[in-house]
């Protein structure tokens, strides 16, 4: 069985980020995966219809993606629309997607409020991060699926080697 991998549709250098940019991450292992079909490019904001550029969004309240799940934190946007349904409506359709390729692995773009999965920014809005994880890698996360950031790419090349 081929091993696919998601990964972030921004380290792949698709213009999907709230700024209309991508943070296209350059690595040997990514062009290797990609070279031999194993790639699956997700992005859940974009997914759940997002605008491409939007305002940014964080996480608002304590206990991260998790606590947004079980709806005990709220994520707003720059301009404080309450933007929680549709952002997990993103990470239910990626976890979707993950099931359907019985996928074990991703490798997801650090400091979103979706895919952060080891800071996120800490909701005030002030540039601030803390150690929490976004709302698609706490879902991810809960159904057993090995979450990692851009920063950890050595660390996913070992699984595989
Ligand atoms: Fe990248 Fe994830 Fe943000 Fe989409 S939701 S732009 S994939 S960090």
């Amino acid at each position: 069985m081929i091993k696919k991998v998601l990964i972030s549709s921004c380290l792949l250098g698709e213009n999907v980020r709230y700024n209309g940019g991508n943070a296209k991450t350059k690595h040997t292992f990514i062009d290797k995966l990609t070279s031999e079909g194993r790639v699956i490019s997700v992005c859940p904001e974009a997914s759940a219809g997002c605008p491409i550029p939007r305002p940014s969004s964080e996480i608002v309240g304590s206990g991260g993606g998790t606590a947004v799940l079980e709806r005990e934190a709220k994520i707003l946007n720059a301009k404080g629309k309450n933007v929680t349904d549709k952002y997990i409506h993103g990470a239910q359709i990626v976890l979707k997607i993950a099931k359907k390729h019985k996928i074990k692995i991703a490798v997801l773009k650090d400091g979103s409020p979706s895919c952060g999965s080891i800071n996120i920014y800490d909701g005030s809005f002030s540039n601030k991060k803390i150690k929490q994880e976004g709302v698609t890698a706490a879902l991810l996360r809960s159904n057993g699926i090995k979450v990692f950031t851009e920063d950890q790419l050595e660390e996913v090349k070992k699984i595989f080697d």
